[in-house]
């Protein structure tokens, strides 16, 4: 029952496991967009499992390729050859641009950021870092010195190497620039990054700058992550232009350019496969996790020949990434984002979403704002528009809770856990959109009266 299963968690369980919401839901059936109880109850999922159930709970198909490969063979590990292996590779190659062509196959997105940190030393032959504040990059013993994200940082966690520079936040950040920016659209039409650049993006990239010459011993950098679009921050989108000076500025100081694709890749931003593609840059490598599997433990990264040479130095071994049953799934689930066009509906209900998002900040006072692209949408809540004082938590486990009594699950995060998260497996339909705004307006007109 519900309530010996808490026992059990409290007693067995890591104690530091957070769970949605006050009250934890217990989960027993997930198919497609919805999740069922223990009582039957279905909810909309808005959060996919924290972006991670990229085509749906339970697809059919990648369930029965799943199910064909555990007849089949379950497991080697890459002493021998496998087919499945090397055809997730070419696939995954043939959705990258550029160079992006060898590919290291791990568990999480966790393990790709460590390979990731340890492919960049290794070809720079310098140490040094630089990531942005409010990123996640996992939460490894070395990823999480990549994560500057406060909330998830603990004393010995920093990570040695690791500097950080100033948060791109056009709605938080320290230069803003939320009037004129584009991309942190007011309405979805307008949320693209097509349009002027933004005038916050050379500031931010300025800030940057200084980092690298200040904090960085002369000529020893090796590289800077970032996310395309921030995930665990809060779904912060940069202001227009960012992401390409700052990855000439980085390469200007010799280091290689990372993108992290846990959330933001798969289709998921509509326009693109993958979001870096959305500001028109081509990192040397590429990190990805969560979507790449719908929810099956498997992570990759990508990179260059010349860069995947100099791996030759040092041993890598991995003994699940890219075991048989993953590999099966992966090219699944590739299969499926075509099949069933979720990129194409992200591209069509993203801005559908984000425009009804938009009235209902402009309707309500403790929106201060929506964003995002595709199926990768926030809204963040404020006690008041005018200072942006965050929500407080008291108030927002309100409307996450009544989101949930109501049928609708979304997800929560931000420096403040200020913001609400949708980014729901990529099948869900325009009624789930309607029925989503519905019950929001309920919930907001209830948290506001
Ligand atoms: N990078 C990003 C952008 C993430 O959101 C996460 C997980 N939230 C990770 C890396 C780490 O992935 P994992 O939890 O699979 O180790």
């Amino acid at each position: 029952s519900y309530d010996e299963m808490k026992e059990v968690r409290k007693k067995n369980l890591n104690p530091a496991l957070v769970t949605n919401f006050s009250k934890p839901l217990l989960i027993h059936e997930g198919h497609m967009q919805w999740l069922f109880d223990e009582t039957g109850r279905r909810y909309l999922d808005l959060f996919g499992g924290i972006v991670t159930v990229s085509v749906g709970h339970c697809h059919p198909k990648v369930n029965e390729a799943a199910k064909e490969q555990l007849n089949k063979l379950w497991h080697t590990t890459n002493i021998y050859m496998h087919p499945k292996i090397h055809e997730f590779a070419e696939r995954i190659t043939e959705t990258l641009p550029g160079d992006l062509k060898v590919v290291y196959f791990v568990n999480s997105g966790s393990e790709a950021n460590d390979l990731a940190m340890m492919m960049a030393r290794l070809y720079t032959g310098s140490f040094d870092i630089v990531t942005l504040r409010n990123a996640y990059h996992g939460a490894s013993p070395y990823s999480i010195g990549l994560t500057a994200h406060g909330t998830w940082k603990f004393g010995f966690a920093n990570g040695f190497g690791v500097h950080n520079a100033s948060n791109p936040d056009p709605y938080r950040g320290l230069w803003g620039g939320y009037r004129d920016c584009v991309v942190q659209s007011v309405r979805a039409t307008e949320s693209t990054l097509e349009g002027g650049e933004c005038s916050s993006a050379q500031k931010y990239v300025d800030q940057l700058e200084e980092v690298l010459s200040y904090s960085i011993p002369r000529g020893q950098l090796a590289a800077f992550f970032a996310e395309p679009i921030q995930g665990v921050g809060g779904t912060v989108q940069f202001p227009l232009g960012y992401l390409k000076k700052a990855f000439e500025k980085v390469r200007a100081y010799g280091g290689l350019c990372v993108a992290d694709e846990v959330q933001s890749g798969f289709g998921r931003t509509g326009d693109h496969f993958w979001g870096f593609e959305g500001h028109d840059v081509i990192p040397d490598i590429v990190t990805m996790a969560k979507s790449i599997g719908n929810g099956f433990p498997l992570a990759a990264v990508v990179t260059t020949p010349a860069i995947a040479a100099t791996m030759s130095k040092a041993l890598h071994f991995n003994t699940f990434g890219g075991n048989p049953i993953s590999s099966a799934v992966g090219i699944s689930v590739l299969d499926v984002i075509k099949e069933d066009k979720t990129q194409e509906n992200c591209q069509v209900l993203g801005p559908y979403f984000l425009n009804k998002l938009a009235e209902i900040r402009d309707k309500y006072p403790i929106v201060g704002d929506v964003r995002g692209k595709g199926l990768m949408l926030g809204m963040e809540l404020v006690e008041d528009k005018e200072t942006r004082q965050p929500i407080s938590p008291q108030r927002m486990m309100e409307v996450w809770d009544g989101l949930r009594d109501l049928g609708v699950l979304m997800g929560r995060g931000g420096h403040y856990g200020q913001v609400l998260r949708i980014k729901p497996p990529m099948c869900i339909t325009k009624e789930d959109v309607d029925f989503a705004i519905a019950v929001l307006q309920q919930v907001l007109d209830k948290t506001c009266d």
